[in-house]
């Protein structure tokens, strides 16, 4: 039999803003939405915390995340033009970066805001400073189109992991995470999987052994395969071979694996043994 047995997935954490879902106004459904896709997607969501408007609270929930060593941290709230809207300075505080207007974001909320104006929606088109605030990133950000709302998505890379930061209203977040983050994480999501076999092999020596599973392993190089001598039974040789593979792709390393066991039989029969698995 070929086992499954261990998973080694890309890992991740959400985090919540917002006073409305701890005070109980507002149910978390961001957070079940979200870990439901990065499961799909063969993400490990290890944790979801919720945390309130308050920038002190926002930075060590982020900072404690990357200190876990997540690779994936995504936030979900606090990205609008208010005050109390902080999450941007938060993660920023996190990182020890500076918040800066960036010009892509600028462009793209000047862009909805225009669009707003021709639609007779908005009176003015003045960039208030708070309309400024949706684009003022920590640096080295990367604005994420936001084709629902206002307030663009963010990514930022902070060495190995990175921070996406979506706003709260549930049709703006998912429409962030459909268009723009999840080709970004599906390329980022490892999908390593190991897979192992054993094969009993009765009535061979290891030494008669040796060449036929030189053979195996290099006609399947993603396959490694360890013989464990188990001594005797009424003077018949009993070896334990060990299969391993570990390759991007279930399917494959499965076949592999299973091919690799078919032919490590076949060829202990023309020894003269048995195999067993
Ligand atoms: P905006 O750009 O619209 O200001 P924002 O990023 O500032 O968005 P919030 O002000 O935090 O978002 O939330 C806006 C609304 O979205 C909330 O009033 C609430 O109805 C909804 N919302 C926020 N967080 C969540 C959540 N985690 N799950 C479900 N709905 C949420």
């Amino acid at each position: 039999m070929v086992r499954m047995v261990q998973h080694k997935q890309t890992t991740f954490e959400i985090i919540s803003v917002g006073n409305e879902l701890l005070i109980g106004k507002v149910v978390n459904t961001n957070a079940s939405w979200l870990a439901k896709r990065i499961t799909e997607m063969g993400g490990f969501v290890r944790r979801i915390t919720d945390v309130r408007d308050d920038l002190s609270e926002i930075s060590s929930a982020v900072k404690e995340a990357l200190r876990r060593g997540t690779e994936w941290i995504i936030t979900s709230g606090g990205l609008g033009p208010t005050f109390d809207d902080m999450t941007l300075n938060g993660v920023a505080k996190a990182i020890k970066r500076s918040l800066k207007l960036n010009r892509q974001a600028y462009q793209m909320i000047l862009e909805k805001y225009k669009e707003m104006f021709e639609r007779g929606i908005l009176k003015s088109l003045e960039i208030t400073p708070e309309r400024r605030k949706m684009a003022e990133l920590p640096a080295g950000a990367v604005p994420l189109r936001n084709r629902v709302g206002t307030a663009p998505g963010v990514l930022i890379k902070f060495g190995r992991q990175r921070i996406a930061c979506l706003p709260g209203v549930p049709a703006e977040l998912m429409d962030i995470f459909e268009n723009e983050l999840s080709p970004i994480i599906r390329k980022s999501i490892k999908q390593v999987r190991v897979v192992e076999a054993t094969v009993i092999a009765r009535g061979v020596v290891e030494s008669a052994l040796a060449p036929a599973i030189k053979d195996v392993m290099s006609k399947y190089p993603s396959v490694y395969i360890k013989s464990h001598p188990k001594g005797r039974e009424s003077g018949v040789s009993i070896i334990e071979l060990h299969l391993t593979a570990t390759t991007p792709s279930q399917e494959k390393v499965e076949e592999e694996v299973g091919r690799a066991v078919q032919e490590l039989k076949e060829k202990i029969a023309a020894l003269g043994g048995t195999a067993e698995q």
